[in-house]
């Protein structure tokens, strides 16, 4: 089960990639996971991408497809994974393929997740997130029970620093300019298929299963 997951940021990507790799037990690999882990561990790869993060714009080409060339190399990856965030850019799509021929392995479906921008923007600035397990939370949609506490181990809760309205501005804009080609892309190819963001979280789910019903 070869999947890529897309989507613009709160979209509900992570929301749904985390329930997909549950039910059908896929690696989940997340360029953003992987690169604030690289910055919160300090290591040069985290040097190298967080002036890009903060500023909202996307870390050069060369350097994502890098690691997720090293990733999908992991034996963890043999029965499939949920791509998360990446591709971003036609490059990265290529390298992608290429990536996958190589391997005798093709993508079964992109899926993409549809939701308004207005909408996006009043979901992205009220985030908030678990220092420690990284769950998260929405200040009026999905609350903690107590302000700034994680419901599920007691971790403080933090404020991504690319969440910010204006950077979240920029992050959209740059997202939807550069994910028009990307979709256009792997619709010549086949493998899109949307998906309406705008229902609740368990009806997104379903939709998703629905389609991927038929990989098994
Ligand atoms: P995300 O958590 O997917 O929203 O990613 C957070 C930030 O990480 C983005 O705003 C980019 O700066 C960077 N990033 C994540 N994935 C990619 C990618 N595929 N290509 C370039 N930059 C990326």
């Amino acid at each position: 089960m070869n999947l890529v997951l897309m989507g613009l940021p709160g979209a509900g990507k992570g929301t749904q990639a985390e329930k997909i790799v549950d039910k059908y037990g896929i690696p989940h690999i997340s360029t953003g996971d992987m690169f604030r882990a690289a910055i919160k561990e300090g290591t040069p790869l985290g040097l190298q991408a967080k002036a890009y993060i903060d500023r909202g714009d996307l870390v050069p080409d060369e350097v994502t497809i890098g690691i997720v060339r090293e990733r999908l190399s992991k034996d963890d990856c043999q029965k499939g994974f949920l791509l998360d965030g990446f591709p971003r850019t036609v490059a990265q799509a290529e390298a992608l393929e290429n990536m996958l021929a190589e391997l005798g392995r093709s993508i079964d479906y992109v899926i993409n997740i549809q939701v308004d921008k207005e909408i996006l923007m009043e979901r992205l600035t009220g985030r908030r997130i678990c220092k420690d397990c990284g769950a998260t939370y929405h200040l009026v949609f999905n609350p903690p029970a107590r302000p700034g506490v994680c419901d599920k181990c007691g971790g403080e809760l933090y404020q991504r620093a690319d969440d910010n309205e204006e950077t979240v501005g920029n992050r959209l804009e740059v997202n939807m300019k550069q994910t028009q080609p990307l979709l256009d892309f792997y619709s010549a190819k086949g493998y899109l298929r949307n998906v309406d963001g705008q229902q609740p979280i368990e009806v997104v789910f379903a939709d998703i299963c629905e389609l991927l019903g038929g990989l098994q």
